[in-house]
């Protein structure tokens, strides 16, 4: 019996670590849609965090030398609170989530977490503090609850079963025969847009990380289906530092600072009463989503 058990649980072990594999690379085809061109600095340090304040110092970046994309970026996002970057499509919001997990450096300028400057420490511990709930999340053709557990390996079954009570799929979860058991992906159930985001944040809630990117975590869900992933967003967010992008303006009216970017520049910044009364960008963008 010992005989055929230590093979197949070799072949399991070496099976779960394929799978955690496969998700560091979703997460990075998610996101970043990109193979990493950054290694760690000679004599890298662990990034050590305290409180999760990011700050971007004159930061500009280009893709090509002949294309600038972001030109001289300041801004913080105080520890725990909640930033928006908007801004029209192409204006750059992505490449800065991209550049604090480091998939690109900087051109010139630093960003720094914790006064540490992102450059100067490991890959691996930077990427640790940082869950990224993103855009489109692909999902493995394994039961939800694994799905979930993907975010960390080693968590608990209480913690993922916090993880799902806090991402609200609890309620989803009760209607289907098999619970969180029940396969999902291409060849199990075939779930919504909504209930997928559901489960990447629930991924990101494992995770543990300090620091929160929700890139267009509402985007092209019916209002319904964005209220919950919303209040599921604003449960999260308030235990970390967040950095929230995106297109629909009401899904981030309550961010402590919401950033607006325009061809790869920050043209105003403030809460969003503040930037209405402005009467500038911001607000115009507001009127004619009103309109829509
Ligand atoms: P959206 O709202 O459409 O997601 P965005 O504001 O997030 O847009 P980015 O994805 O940051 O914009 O892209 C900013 C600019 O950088 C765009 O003009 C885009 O074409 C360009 N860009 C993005 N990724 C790359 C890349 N890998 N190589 C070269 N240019 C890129």
């Amino acid at each position: 019996m010992i005989q055929l058990f230590l093979p197949l649980n070799f072949l399991g072990f070496v099976y779960r670590e394929i799978r955690r594999a496969l998700t560091d690379l979703e997460n990075m085809l998610g996101l970043l849609n990109k193979k990493p061109q950054v290694t760690n600095a000679p004599n890298a340090n662990t990034l050590n965090v305290k409180n999760g304040e990011i700050a971007f110092n004159n930061v500009s970046f280009s893709y090509n030398a002949n294309r600038p994309i972001l030109n001289n970026i300041s801004f913080k996002v105080k520890a725990g609170s909640k930033v928006a970057i908007v801004g029209a499509s192409g204006a750059g919001k992505s490449s800065l989530a991209r550049l604090l997990y480091r998939f690109y450096d900087v051109t010139s300028g630093n960003i720094t977490i914790d006064n540490q400057a992102i450059s100067s420490v490991t890959l691996d511990s930077l990427r640790k503090a940082i869950a990224i709930v993103p855009q489109d999340t692909v999902l493995f053709n394994t039961t939800i609850r694994e799905n979930i557990a993907y975010g960390r390996p080693s968590a608990s079954d209480s913690d993922i079963d916090k993880a799902i009570e806090m991402a609200h799929l609890k309620d989803f979860i009760n209607t289907l025969a098999d619970g969180d058991k029940t396969r999902v992906g291409e060849r199990g159930l075939k779930v919504s847009g909504g209930e997928k985001q559901r489960i990447a944040i629930a991924r990101a809630i494992l995770k543990q990380s300090p620091i929160l990117i929700f890139d267009e975590a509402t985007s092209a869900l019916d209002s319904q289906a964005e209220q919950v992933i919303l209040k599921a967003m604003h449960e999260v967010a308030s235990e970390h530092t967040s950095i929230v992008i995106a297109h629909r303006l009401s899904t981030i009216t309550d961010a402590h600072t919401i950033i607006v970017l325009k061809s790869g520049q920050i043209v105003e910044q403030g809460q969003h009463n503040e930037l209405l009364a402005l009467g500038g960008e911001y607000a115009h963008m507001w009127a004619l989503q009103q309109q829509d």
